[in-house]
């Protein structure tokens, strides 16, 4: 069989020309795919199967359906977690599930961009679609990000090499711009490359700002060089004819990176009295965006959500899930990917391992640790049918192209929903 157009959910590109054949229930061949996906895929569907565990040991999927209820009905404090590598059916589910459990409900971002968001609702953002830069944006500035490393088919579908309405040269129509602590793959690539110290992400920003609106800086003679450099960027940002910066987590996780963000979406609204000029966040996991909008449409809030009171309060340093954890606030933890942990803190992810877990994790998820209740589930743009959300909050289809006997991410939280009644 012939699948075309099939969307990758690896990263938050969400590549949807890819080509696949099966045979078999396998797929066979692989087109329009990247290092990351094939490496993905393979984990997924190569692994050795093992649908329903309680406490580590085979079991049936009642018992483990009726375990996982008696844990979360007792629970006086439950938090559902990940919901990044779901997709909207799964998402809904979870929330669903969180408002009748009265649980605290927080997805990844809390682990990655969650500074980036609470930057936008201090002063907004100028949005675009990845489409709108691939026809338009002559100057593309990577800032924080590698993205031949973790995206690697941006640059090919988007940002650096396509052909675009108003750049019919592709890549020579183009300036790129890379500005992070070390050369990556992409600075390699680029035009020009400026090495900055993360740490003064949000003095250069504010700089540039004051750059862009002639104001003058009173750096020291040492700082020439640097000064130049920014004087250049601050003209060449202005005359562009639509610009844009792609920033990563090199911004929004150092330090003061919330305010390293908000200086630079000010950057870019003091930009748009010359040019058209837009920052847009490079968000890693598949469908991160979807979790955000899905809780987003549900709550009100993005992330960090606490139901417990029967109406939704956001708070991203309380109710966040490595902060409920550190803090022993929490007594059972539902799970749906378990992919992020690893990126907690130690303190977190220790009293993570002495609470009754369940958790949804895809087929080549290696769970780090033995959760009360382990469901696999089937892949959402593999096994079912699903939507996600694509890094510019773009909502893109999800089709199927093989079969499982593995449930869905919102058949388990459904079944755990009726359970519970
Ligand atoms: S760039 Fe991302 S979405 Fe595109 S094929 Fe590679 S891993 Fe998949």
């Amino acid at each position: 069989m012939h699948h075309q157009n099939v969307t990758c959910t690896v990263c938050g590109c969400l590549c949807d020309d890819l080509k696949i054949q099966t045979a078999n229930n396998q797929i066979v061949e692989l087109e329009n795919s990247c290092s990351l996906a094939e490496k993905w895929f393979d984990e997924q569907l190569q692994a050795d199967p093992k649908p329903v565990e309680i406490e580590g040991k085979p079991a049936e999927y009642h018992e483990a359906i009726s375990r996982a209820a008696e844990l979360l009905t007792s629970s006086k404090a439950p938090l559902i977690y990940g919901l990044s590598r779901s997709s909207t059916p799964g998402q809904r589910a979870a929330i669903e599930l969180a408002d009748r459990l009265g649980a605290y409900v927080d997805t990844t971002a809390s682990l990655c961009h969650a500074p980036s968001i609470m930057a936008i609702q201090q002063v907004g953002e100028q949005t675009c679609s990845l489409g709108e830069v691939k026809n338009r944006s002559d100057l593309v500035i990577f800032w924080g990000v590698d993205p031949l490393v973790t995206h690697p088919r941006h640059g090919e579908r988007y940002s650096i090499d396509p052909i675009g309405e108003f750049l019919p040269n592709g890549r020579t129509d183009r300036t790129i711009i890379v500005i992070d602590e070390q050369p990556g793959e992409t600075a390699a690539i680029a035009d020009q490359f400026l090495q900055v110290n993360a740490e003064d992400n949000f003095r250069l920003i504010w700089a540039l700002r004051q750059l862009v609106r002639n104001q003058p800086l009173d750096w020291n003679d040492e700082e020439a060089a640097p000064l130049k450099q920014l004087t250049n960027l601050a003209e060449r940002m202005k005359s562009c004819q639509s610009g844009i910066i792609f920033f990563g987590l090199g911004v929004s996780q150092a330090k003061l990176g919330h305010l390293a963000v908000e200086a630079l979406l000010d950057l870019v609204t003091d930009l748009n009295e010359f040019t058209r000029f837009y920052a847009r966040r490079m968000r890693l996991p598949g469908d991160v965006t979807g979790a955000d909008s899905v809780l987003c449409w549900q709550t009100g809030f993005p992330f960090a959500v606490d139901l417990t009171r029967g109406y939704p309060r956001y708070e991203p340093q309380e109710y966040s899930a490595q902060s409920l954890l550190e803090n022993k606030e929490v007594d059972v933890c539902l799970l749906v990917g378990s992919e992020s942990v690893a990126r907690m803190s130690k303190k977190a992810q220790d009293y993570l391992i002495q609470i009754p877990t369940v958790v949804l994790d895809y087929p080549g998820q290696i769970t780090q640790f033995v959760p009360s209740v382990r469901f696999t589930t089937g892949i959402y743009g593999v096994h079912y049918r699903g939507t996600a959300y694509r890094m510019d909050e773009i909502p893109l289809p999800l089709g199927c192209f093989l079969n499982t006997k593995d449930p869905a991410d919102h058949d388990v939280l459904n079944d755990l929903l009726k359970a519970l009644k």
